[in-house]
């Protein structure tokens, strides 16, 4: 299968031999057109990392053998407000990876294939010392941790971060919140994940929602919660985690609306706010910091043709703690 954008690179274009592309749970709603706004057929995947094969005249950024990396968005329209202040993510034309109609009226193709054809403003450096197949989920489950931590101020060292769902995204908050110097727990639904929480991923506490005992004891102990989980659920008892003041930022996207529980909110002046992704230079920023802090994703490494088993094990949050697709075959036979 082979998904492009242009068959020609163009002037401002890097073409892309694909190498590893990341499973984002995004991928799995959008497959089953959870959100209802599936355009069949599509080919998903926006945590790409590759090769650069090709560049257009005018690329000065990009030459041919770099490690490139592209993420969510391909395209935004440079003039809106959002866009003058690197804000490309909340630009109301900004153009997705895949499912997305193209400024030529074309359908965009996401990373589960060979290349991509992606203008410059949308690639980013790749570091030198990330692995490529363990950073690639980066692209989005990194920036998608990073960027709200960093806008809504919860990077206080010495803070208490809990981070709701332990998959993708959230293992990565672990990672970054740590990094910031952070007391992080985790709050899951899973408690065979807690052994591997606190050894492997840093975490300093893992509370199982359902176990009313402990819940009860670590209510008002939060500063900040990212609520990564992908199905609907109440945020209630989160809200109940934080302390006066505590923020709750939701990156999650379930396919139906969360009630917000006002009396939790009045009774402690708590805020809930939400996050896209991130911006082109905040998105190369966090790639860098990752980088600095040796932080990049766990992966279960999955052959093309094992896709639809890897979707059905991310369904029932069976996976440590990211898919990644070994598209260029450099890995897996
Ligand atoms: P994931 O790897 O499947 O992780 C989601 C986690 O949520 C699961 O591992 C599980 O953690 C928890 N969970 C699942 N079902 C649950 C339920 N019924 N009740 C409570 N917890 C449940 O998914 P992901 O790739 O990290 O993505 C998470 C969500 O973020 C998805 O909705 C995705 O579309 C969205 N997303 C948003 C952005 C953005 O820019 N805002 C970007 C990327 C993804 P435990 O086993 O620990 O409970
Ligand atoms: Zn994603």
């Amino acid at each position: 299968m082979v998904g492009y954008r242009f068959p020609e690179t163009g002037a401002d274009d890097v073409t892309i031999k694909i190498l590893f592309c990341g499973i984002c749970h995004s991928d799995l709603h959008c497959a089953r057109n959870e959100w209802g706004v599936t355009n069949y057929p599509i080919v998903p995947g926006h945590e790409i990392v590759g090769t650069v094969t090709k560049v257009g005249n005018n690329v000065s950024k990009f030459k041919e053998g770099d490690k490139v990396g592209v993420g969510v968005l391909v395209a935004s329209c440079q003039k809106c407000e959002s866009c003058q202040q690197g804000l490309e993510n909340y630009c109301p034309n900004m153009i997705l990876t895949y499912n997305s109609i193209d400024r030529d009226g074309t359908k965009t193709y996401g990373g589960y294939s060979d290349l991509i054809v992606v203008d410059q403003h949308y690639v980013l450096r790749f570091p030198d010392n990330m692995p490529l197949d363990a950073g690639a989920p980066l692209l989005c489950a990194g920036i998608t941790v990073y960027s709200p931590m960093k806008y809504y101020g919860m990077t206080e060292p010495g803070k208490h971060l809990g981070v709701a769902g332990l998959g993708g995204l959230g293992h990565v908050a672990v990672k970054i919140g740590k990094a910031f110097g952070l007391k992080v727990t985790v709050i899951s639904t899973s408690p065979k994940k807690e052994s591997e929480a606190i050894s492997k991923l840093g975490a300093d506490a893992f509370l199982v929602s359902s176990d009313p005992a402990k819940v009860k004891a670590a209510m008002g102990t939060m500063d900040y919660i990212i609520d990564t989980v992908s199905a609907v659920h109440s945020l209630a008892p989160l809200l109940g985690l934080l302390k006066v003041n505590g923020k709750l930022v939701t990156v999650g996207l379930p396919e139906k609306p969360l009630e917000v529980p006002i009396f939790a909110l009045v009774g402690a002046r708590r805020l809930v706010g939400g996050s896209n992704i991130g911006g082109m230079k905040e998105t190369q920023e966090m790639l860098d910091f990752c980088a600095k802090h040796n932080i990049a994703a766990d992966i279960e490494l999955v052959r093309m043709d094992q896709i639809n088993t890897a979707i059905e094990r991310l369904a029932k949050s069976d996976v440590k703690y990211r898919f990644v697709i070994d598209v260029g075959n450099s890995k897996l036979q």
